[in-house]
């Protein structure tokens, strides 16, 4: 299993690559642990040398992702199916990189496109993961689950102290 997403820059220049591997993705992808990934992910492109000496790379993503629910702290899987395309200019003032373009920085005879994957990993990542639309979350209060019961904090009777003060201010 290849645990780094490098283009040789000499068999690019000669035929376009094809590759689909299958990741490590810890060592490739998940630098920082901000992905929980549930099996390697699958990365598969095409790569190929565009008439301005850069590589253009097309392909796709597909990861399974331990997302925790914002709201109810449950833990659920999700399958995401990135999209990959973006081109690598050389000469590329950093700043001028655009959406899809990125400067073409070789590091020997290789280019490494890990960073780029994981840059749209995380595009593609909710920026609030929910188990489900709907989710009614944690109690504020007792911190049960509302997705699987019900409390009575919400609905218990005002203080009737309260109550006597609400009418004194009326
Ligand atoms: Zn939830
Ligand atoms: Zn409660």
């Amino acid at each position: 299993m290849p645990d780094s997403l490098t283009i040789e820059l000499r068999s690019v220049a000669e035929a376009a690559i094809e590759r689909s591997d299958r990741l490590t993705a810890v060592a490739t992808l998940g630098t920082g642990g901000e992905f929980v990934f549930v099996e390697p992910p699958t990365v598969s492109f095409v790569a190929q040398s565009s008439a301005s000496g850069g590589i253009q790379v097309r392909g796709e993503l597909d990861a399974r992702i331990r997302l925790t629910c914002r709201r109810c702290l449950a833990e659920n899987e999700e399958s995401f199916v990135v999209p990959l395309e973006f081109r690598l200019e050389p000469g590329l003032e950093p700043g001028v990189e655009d959406e899809g373009v990125f400067a073409l920085r070789p590091d020997g005879d290789v280019v490494d496109i890990g960073p780029i994957v994981r840059e749209e990993l995380s595009l593609a990542m909710p920026e609030f993961p929910e188990c489900r639309e709907d989710c009614r979350g944690l109690c504020p209060i007792c911190g049960v689950n509302l997705n699987e019961a019900t409390c009575e904090c919400g609905s218990s009777e005002p203080d009737p102290r309260w109550e006597m003060l609400r009418k004194l201010r009326v």
